[in-house]
């Protein structure tokens, strides 16, 4: 009842979410860098994985006593109804591409994507939902998880399903690289000629990353974020995998252990100690030049060309044309995408 018809479509809440993800919500985020941290980030795998780091201790083996929608845009299925866990036990905390799965008795599962603006807060059980930011609450013995979101786009949203197979259904495929090997890695970047920036964001790529990790994975790989995946050398692609790899771990750990002490209330688009990432103008900590941007749509690269271009700063206006041209705009150009 909630739910517009178009979300009764097979895989379309995916394709929907997938563009919205990937276009729509650009459009609005990228108004100067700086002003607005909060709204310009969307958790990606080492932020999702501290959230389930710190969920862990507080929900898991505890029963959900109640679900309590503040928003009537969050829930975004039908059946089962989200009464359906209430009560029930928290078996399982998952991630599935940026999303986290709260797996509960019965083989239920309550979905989350925070998309850019929404985050996580434990607040103590029955905590109020006040204001416009509060989505929803979910009550458990030791306290309650409060969804919020910032801004008026309502774009995190809620899915209940049942079953293993509705929850794979909900996983837009890309490679999980910790259970890859290179050549998997590579098959799966190759599969289309693209910019490496693009292949690595690509929620059908690869599992979890997104515009902050992406810049500082190419910039510990010394890559060019719009050289082509069809040009990659060998020894190239090993740079990208063991980067990609060692970058992912690297900040996991570090939001992880964060997360042991406290809640992690502050996920922000720009961390102390990214090499790159929302560093435009400041010095690259390997070479010492002034780290670059690429602007396109309303989201931006950042690089360093003495370490990534071979020195070469390229003119932002074309380079942004070739990123922009390498990206679906559209949920027809997605669906052309996904039937090639
Ligand atoms: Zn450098």
């Amino acid at each position: 009842m909630i739910c517009s018809s178009l979300c009764r479509v097979p895989f379309m809440p995916v394709l929907l979410s997938w563009v919205w993800e990937n276009s729509h919500s650009r459009r609005s985020s990228f108004r100067g860098l700086r002003h607005n941290l909060q709204a310009t980030l969307m958790p990606e795998l080492p932020d999702i994985a501290a959230y389930i780091s710190a969920l862990q201790p507080r929900i898991l083996e505890q029963p959900v006593t109640q679900v309590r929608l503040a928003s009537p845009f969050l829930l975004r299925t039908v059946q089962p109804p989200v009464a359906s866990v209430h009560g029930r036990v928290v078996r399982e905390l998952r991630r599935i591409g940026k999303r986290i799965a709260i797996g509960v008795e019965g083989d239920l599962w309550l979905v989350l994507h925070l998309m850019i603006a929404g985050r996580l807060h434990w607040r103590p059980t029955g905590a109020k939902l006040g204001g416009r930011k509060s989505l929803a609450a979910f009550d458990f013995p030791k306290g309650s998880l409060v969804i919020t979101e910032a801004g008026t786009s309502h774009r995190a949203s809620l899915h209940v399903i049942a079953g293993e197979q509705s929850l794979a259904s909900l996983d837009p495929g890309g490679i999980d690289v910790f259970a890859s090997d290179l050549n998997t890695f590579r098959d799966a970047l190759k599969a289309e000629n693209r910019t490496l920036k693009r292949a690595l964001t690509d929620p059908r790529i690869v599992s979890g990353v997104g515009n902050a990790y992406s810049d500082e994975i190419l910039h510990a790989a010394q890559l060019s974020p719009i050289k082509q995946t069809h040009k990659l050398e060998p020894g190239e692609w090993e740079r990208l995998f063991t980067a990609t790899r060692d970058t992912l771990q690297l900040w996991t750990h570090r939001l992880q252990v964060e997360a042991e002490q406290s809640f992690p209330e502050k996920v922000t688009a720009f961390r102390t100690g990214m090499a790159v990432h929302g560093r435009y103008g400041e010095p690259c900590p390997r070479c010492g030049q002034k780290i670059q941007r690429i602007r396109y749509a309303n989201n931006e690269t950042n690089y360093c060309a003495q370490c990534q271009t071979g020195g070469k700063v390229l003119a932002d206006r074309s380079l942004s044309r070739l990123l922009r041209s390498d990206w679906p705009r559209t949920l027809e150009e997605l669906e052309a995408l996904k039937r090639r």
